[in-house]
């Protein structure tokens, strides 16, 4: 491993006299990514700028509109008492990353600032039509997180810039989000992913949000899918629709982990069973009829094949 300072500013403005005071330097959260990097010689940064102590960044804010500071921890994330209640998507995402020790220090900034297409928590922030706010010593602006990714390691960041939190509109009430990941392994990176969040009327959808990791140069929205469902009435057939666009709408290369066909084939797959699961309704796609999409049969009787 190259050496290199390492210095731990207590604010944004020291933070930023360093970035400008060592050029080539990084800033560094957890370090679970980005020491990776330098030890794999990929980075050879002269300085170091720890994130750690600068309180703006930490916390999570319960709200109408929910902070998540990019400092937290996915460990504090998980363990928040409130914010996997109203977001479940964000915890299931969470548990899904490395393993204890990873999540400890991993932060969710780092995740996203990582811009790696397998970024877990970036598809369940995708879904949930979550804003970034970055900062720089010239000021703050708030983007969708859609705009965020700009390629595999790149992000819309701009020289010194910080992400400094998230920002989640409160969800209404008949929302579901759910979060699939397949790996190799059950502690892996993920070989693809999926988020996919329904606004339920009844049975007309007002609103679907559907997102892919592994699948892409960055982690995306498969917006084709989620016009498909946009104020549409639910049915067997729809949801079939939904995985072959699903399959068409995604760009995977073969890599260590999987094919680029079996990528592709598991985000067909994993978008059909999500919809599954949050419709609660599993023999729908088996082609069984009658009932109300999302109601239950009453007890004890049995639907005709
Ligand atoms: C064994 C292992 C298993 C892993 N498993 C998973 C997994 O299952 N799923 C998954 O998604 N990831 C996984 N990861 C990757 C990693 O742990 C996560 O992406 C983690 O959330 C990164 O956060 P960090 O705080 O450690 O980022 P760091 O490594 O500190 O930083 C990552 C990058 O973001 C930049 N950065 C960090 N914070 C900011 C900020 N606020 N503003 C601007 N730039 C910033 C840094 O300069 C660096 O370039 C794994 C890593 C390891 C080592």
């Amino acid at each position: 491993m190259s050496n290199f300072d390492y210095f731990k500013p207590q604010s944004l403005g020291e933070a930023w006299g360093l970035y400008k005071k060592f050029p080539g330097s990084r800033y560094i959260a957890g370090g679970t990514d980005l020491l990776v990097k330098i030890k794999n010689r990929e980075l050879k940064p002269p300085a170091l700028i720890s994130l750690r102590s600068i309180r703006e960044l930490s916390g999570i804010e319960i709200g109408e509109k929910t902070r998540i500071g990019a400092m937290t921890t996915i460990t504090d994330l998980i363990n928040h008492p409130e914010l996997g209640r109203i977001f479940p998507v964000l915890t299931q995402a969470a548990k899904r990353i490395g393993s204890p020790q990873v999540r400890n220090v991993g932060t969710v900034g780092g995740n996203l600032c990582n811009c790696s297409p397998c970024a877990d928590m970036a598809l369940a922030l995708l879904v949930l039509d979550a804003r970034a706010v970055l900062t720089s010593p010239e000021g703050s602006r708030e983007i969708p997180l859609t705009e965020f990714f700009m390629g595999p390691g790149e992000s819309c960041l701009v020289s010194g810039e910080l992400l400094t939190k998230l920002l989640l509109d409160k969800p209404a009430p008949n929302v579901r989000a759910i979060f699939m990941k397949k790996g190799r392994v059950k502690m892996d990176l993920a070989i693809a992913s999926v988020g996919v969040l329904l606004e339920m009327d009844g049975v007309t959808c007002k609103k679907a949000r559907v997102a892919a990791g592994s699948v892409a140069p960055v982690p995306l929205r498969l917006e084709k899918v989620e016009e498909l469902f946009q104020d549409a009435v639910i049915s067997k057939e729809l949801i079939l629709k939904a995985q072959k666009i699903a399959m068409e709408s995604v760009s995977p290369i073969t890599d260590i982990r999987s094919t680029a066909d079996y990528r592709r084939h598991i985000v067909g797959i994993y978008v059909k069973r999500a919809l599954q699961k949050l419709l609660g309704n599993e023999k729908l796609l088996r082609g069984v009829q009658g009932g109300g999409f999302l109601e239950k049969s009453p007890p004890g009787r049995r639907r005709q094949k």
